[in-house]
This record gives C-alpha cells, structure tokens and sequence, in this order.
C-alpha cells in the first residue's frame, strides 16, 4: 500500500534557490529571492485577473477607500473631541449660549460626519465582504478548471507517478483560496501602507522620531513573521505524503466500491488507525511549529508595547505643556496606534504574500508537468479514417517509466484490416501493455510503432485516440443515464437514439435496458438520483461493450471485457465482434480461449514477449503453450 505514495523525497523541498555559503552570494541570492517572488506574485495577479478582471477593479478601488478613510475618520473624531472640549470650557466659564443653535451648531456638523464615516466604513466593509466572497469562488473555479484542464493532457505516465500525486494534491489544496489571500493581503498592505503613512505625517506634527520609532518596534514581530510562513511552507509542502495518505485512508471509507470489502472483512477500524496514526505524525511537528511561533510573537509584542508606552507618555507630556487640547491628545495617540496596527498589518500581510507566493510554485510546478506523449514533428499527420489499415510493431520493448523491469520485450507483430485478433496469455503477461503501446497511451522505450507505414508518434494524438473504439478492464461506470453511457463511446460525433439502440443491441445490452424503469433514459447509479439504478456487474460489461460499438471506429479493441459475462453471452458478443471485423482491425483480450477458436490470429504473449502466432489450427498443432492452455480450459468445462 505504501508503494501508492511512492519513497519519500530525499530533500525537503525549497523554493528552488541554494542557500548562500559565503557572504558576498547574498546580495545575488537576495535579488534572486526577489525577482522569484515577483515572478509568482504577478503570475497570481495575472490567475486573479483571468478569473474575474471586473472584480479586481473595483477590489483595488475598495482597497483606496479602506486606506484613506480611517484618516478622514481620526480627524472628525478628534474635532469632534475638540468641539466637546470648547463647549465645556465655555459652560465652566458660564458664557455658554444655551439657546443658540449657532453654539451647536459646529458639533452637530462633526457628529453628521461622523456619523456619515461610521456608515460609511460599514458600507465599505460589507462591499468588500461581498466582493471577496464571490471573487474568491470565481477565483477557485478558475484554478479548479485550469487543474483540470491539465490533468487531461498529462501523460499517462504521470499517473504512475508518486511525485505527480504530489503535486496535484499540492495544486489541488492551493487552489481554494490561495491566490485570492494573496490578492487581499496585497491590498490590505495598500491601504495600511495608504493609512500608516498619512499617520505618520500627522504624527509628524509632534515628532518624526515617534514614527520611525514604532516602525522600528514592529521589526522583531515582522522577522518572526516571514522566519516562520516559510517554516510552515516547507513544513506542509515535506509532509504532502502524509496528507495524501490521510486523504486516500478517508477516501476508502466513502468509496462505494470498496465499501462491501470493507464491511466485511471488518477493515474500518485498521484504516481509521492507520488515517489517526498519519495524523498524529503529521500533526506532531505542525504543533511543535505553531506553539514556537505563538512564543516568539509573544516576546515581540512585548517588545513593541514597551515601546509603545514610552511613546504614549511622551504624547501626553507634549500636548499637556505645549498648550494642546484632548482632541489633539486623541489623535496623536490614536495616530501612534494606528500605525503601529497598520505596521502590523502591512507586515503580516507581506509575510502571508510571501508564504502564499511560494505555495503558488506548487500549482505553477503542476501546469508545468511535462508532457512528452505529443506528435514527434511539428505538422503532425491526420490518420485516413475508414480505410485500410496496417499496424506494425518493430522491436518494440518496454518498462513503465521509473521501473527497470521490461514488461514487453522485442515485439515484432503485423495488424492488418479485416482481421480479427485475439489476444492470449496468462495474467501479468503484458497484454493490457501492448494495448497501451498500441493505443499511444505510453510510448515504447524501445523499437517503434508504424500505422499505415508511419511511427505513431507523428500522427496528432486526439485524432489517433479518435480512431479507437476501445473498452479496457476497468472500464468506466458513469453516474449518467444508460443512453449517455453508450454515447460517451463517440462523443465528436452527435448520435441519434437509433445509432444508440443499435451499438445497445450489438453489445447485448439492448434487452436488459428497456427492462429498466426509464428504459434509455434511466440515470445509473444512485449517487446522485434516488431512483438511480445499479447495474450486475455484467450489464455493466454490456453497457460498456456497446459503448465500443457505438463509434465507428477504424481499430476496435475489448481489453478482457467479458470477465463477468457468462460463457455464452460471451460468445454472442465475440460474434458481433466477429462481424464488426470485416472491414477494420479487431483485437480481444480474453481469458476465455473458446473466443479465440475462430479468430484470423491468436498472439500467444508470454512473460512480456511474443511467444507463438497463429490460428487455432496452427497452433493447437504446434502443441505449445497455447495448446496447454486451451486443453485445460476445455477439460475444466467439459467436467462441469
Ligand atoms: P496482462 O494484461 O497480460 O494481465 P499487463 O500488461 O497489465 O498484463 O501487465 C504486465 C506487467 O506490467 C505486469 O507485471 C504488471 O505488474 C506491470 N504493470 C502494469 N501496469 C503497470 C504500471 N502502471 N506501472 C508499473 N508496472 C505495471
């Protein structure tokens, strides 16, 4: 089960740069560091922009408002304040008009505007919510499509591959709402850079020093901040195995097809073991991490709110002898807060940006992933459809990528049109492989592969793909009505109800689906609908037969398709299939070797290589392997 999540890595990975070793590399890595980051932050503007322009916009313009009105707001609070203090001196005075509106007038008009700037802030605050809410699904939606979109052009290949299960899983947890964090938090850093600065020229009224001061205080809180976002980084991007394992132990336990293994063999309680033991390794170091950055924020901000304090009575003691009144008291010390909380906003956002831009390397790493299954010549050839055909296999061998066993070796085998082939050969011999070859799902890593005279590799492979009516082993079992099962075997092409009822009954499976509640139109399964239906497994084998019968396909293959059918309805679909055969190539997998009596080859694969060739006659003649196999089966059928 381990070998699903493959070794771990060596090396943790980095953001791809080497530490320095000495200290004139520095500045060259620190400007690296930075184009890099840049490089990653524009692509995520760019994702952001593509995902929604319009939204951008008006969160940019949000972000101008957010950073200029907590400044407008600081001094109608503090006139206000100041409104309130003249009025009082005046009362204590006794020359206070009462009856007057002209007297009051001055603080009704600070207590409209402030009232207009509370409403406002809220406004704005509400918008902003909103706009973030449905940027970041329009955002998700996008990265979604866009992994989506890549998983069907990667090379099968990938899919054996634990570091592509990374990467995707990586991608795929980037993908919520990353980016969009990353848009906000640079916004937020806008407008607090927008805020902090005009308090500082406030400020500046006092004392420039005071400023710099704060700045300087909230420096530890900042170094601490990026010290641990790119801990955190590493941290999670190193344990992606642990997550995938926690990820696959739970997808068991909801997965419809393994539920009945499951149950019975009682395996529950081993996979939510094995999920809470992953979970506590994974866990263990995480905490470790968050309690040491907790400790260390704490000392900084102990660090600043001494500083802080000491500033504040220096406030206090300039306003109180330099003739100041409360509402100025109010908002410079309001002014000092507020830059040391936006000093602190701009830095933890920066620190988030930081961490987010390198988590973004893992989904630029996936739409990255390289893709070597594509025509070998830059005008790529269109196979003749309906036509003769001929395939050669010259000297082909092959190992999957990043094994060293060759499950094919040296294979020299001619296909031709009209003629029906069987293939035969105990399990794991490498037959499905041949097919995989054949259909330029891999490609050989030794010899070539001709159609029609030309290597594979320079056709286009959709239209390549597009000449195969193929049906693997593991077929597909779509959530859809058993009408759009057949179709989704010829889906460039549009198919009437007619063409689907005929591929239905070439494959046998014409009778059951009329049987079914909706006939054509019943929705399988019962994950979505309630009164979905669930197929045996052999309809579902006739299902998808037909699905193969449906396109009109030059080459059709069944890849052992008939594992649940019984002897019989075997044979009814190895005789479509015989008939289907006159005019393109044919080729079945089975296990079966009463299929094989009446076809134009038998290809007798053993241990990867072509052991014996021939019809039935020939090769029951020749008394080999074929021979000891069909001889077992008939004896085994004819003591039943
Ligand atoms: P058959 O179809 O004759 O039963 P296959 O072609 O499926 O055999 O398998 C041939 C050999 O290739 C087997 O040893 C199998 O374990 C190996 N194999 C199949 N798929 C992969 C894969 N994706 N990665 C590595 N080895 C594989």
């Amino acid at each position: 089960m381990n070998q699903r999540f493959g070794p771990p890595m060596r090396k943790p990975p980095t953001d791809g740069l080497a530490k320095p070793t000495r200290l004139g590399e520095y500045p060259a890595y620190i400007k690296k560091k930075i184009q890099g980051f840049f490089h990653r932050f524009t692509y995520i503007v760019g994702l952001v922009y593509k995902a929604t322009p319009a939204l951008l916009i008006v969160m940019c313009l949000l972000c101008l408002l957010d950073g200029v009105l907590p400044v407008l707001g600081a001094f109608v609070s503090a006139e206000l304040l100041n409104e309130i203090q003249e009025l009082i001196t005046q009362n204590s005075w006794g020359v206070l008009n009462k009856d007057s509106f002209e007297t009051f007038s001055p603080l009704l008009f600070m207590l409209l505007l402030n009232l207009i700037y509370i409403f406002m802030r809220k406004v704005i605050n509400r918008v902003s919510i909103a706009v973030t809410a449905i940027a970041g699904e329009l955002v998700s939606n996008h990265i979604k499509l866009i992994i989506i979109n890549k998983s069907r052009s990667v090379d099968m290949a990938s899919f054996d591959n634990p570091e592509f299960y990374e990467k995707l899983e990586n991608a795929n947890r980037e993908a919520g709402m990353r980016p969009l964090g990353i848009i906000t938090s640079t916004f937020s850093v806008i407008s607090s850079i927008i805020s902090a600065v005009s308090f500082v020229v406030i400020l500046s009224g006092v004392s420039i020093y005071i400023s710099l001061i704060m700045i300087a205080a909230a420096i530890p809180s900042a170094l601490v901040n990026f010290f641990f976002r790119n801990k955190n980084f590493r941290y999670i991007r190193w344990h992606s195995k642990e997550r995938r394992q926690m990820n696959y132990y739970s997808s068991l336990m909801v997965n419809k097809d393994m539920a009945k293994e499951i149950k019975i063999l009682g395996l529950s309680d081993t996979f939510i073991k094995k999920y809470k033991a992953v979970f506590e390794k994974y866990f263990k170091g995480l905490k470790k991490l968050y309690i040491k950055e907790g400790i260390a924020h704490i000392l900084a901000s102990l660090l600043s709110t001494l500083v802080q304090c000491g500033v504040f009575l220096y406030i206090a003691y300039t306003v109180i002898f330099e003739g100041g009144m409360i509402g100025d008291y109010s908002l410079y010390s309001g002014a000092l807060t507020s830059i040391s909380t936006y000093v602190a906003t701009v830095l933890t956002a920066t620190a988030t940006i930081y961490e987010g831009t390198l988590f973004i390397d893992n989904m630029i790493a996936f739409t990255k992933e390289e893709v070597t299954v594509v025509p070998c010549i830059d005008e790529p050839l269109t196979p003749d459809r309906n036509a003769q055909h001929k395939i050669e296999f010259k000297n082909v061998s092959f190992k999957y990528p990043g094994t060293d066993k060759f499950v094919l070796k040296n294979v020299n085998l001619t296909l031709q049109n009209s003629e029906n082939i069987v293939l035969v050969g105990l399990n794991g011999a490498g037959k499905t492989t041949l097919i995989k070859l054949l259909t330029r799902l891999y490609d050989p890593t030794e010899g070539e592969i001709l159609l029609d005279g030309r290597n594979i590799k320079e056709y286009d492979v959709a239209a390549l793909h597009d000449m195969f009516g193929i049906i693997f082993q593991d077929f597909g079992k779509y959530s859809e009505t058993a009408s759009d099962n057949i179709r989704f075997g010829d889906v460039l092409v549009p198919h009437d109800e007619g063409d689907v009822h005929l591929a239905a009954e070439r494959g046998n499976a014409k009778e059951f689906i009329e049987e079914l509640p909706h006939g054509f139109d019943t929705p399988l399964t019962r994950i979505f609908e309630e009164d979905g239906i669930e197929l045996s497994g052999g309809s579902w084998q006739k299902l998808a037969i037909s699905r193969a019968f449906l396109k009109d396909s030059d080459i059709l293959i069944l890849d052992e398709p008939t594992a649940s059918l019984d002897p019989l309805a075997e044979a009814e679909v190895f005789n479509r299939f015989t008939e289907l055969s006159r005019d393109r190539i044919t080729v079945f997998v089975s296990h079966r070797l009463s299929s094989a009596t009446t076809a134009d080859k038998i290809v007798v694969i053993d241990g990867g290589t072509i052991a014996e060739i021939g019809t039935h006659n020939e090769l029951m003649t020749l008394g080999g392997i074929y021979h000891n196999l069909f001889t077992t089966q008939a004896e085994r059928y004819r003591e039943k």
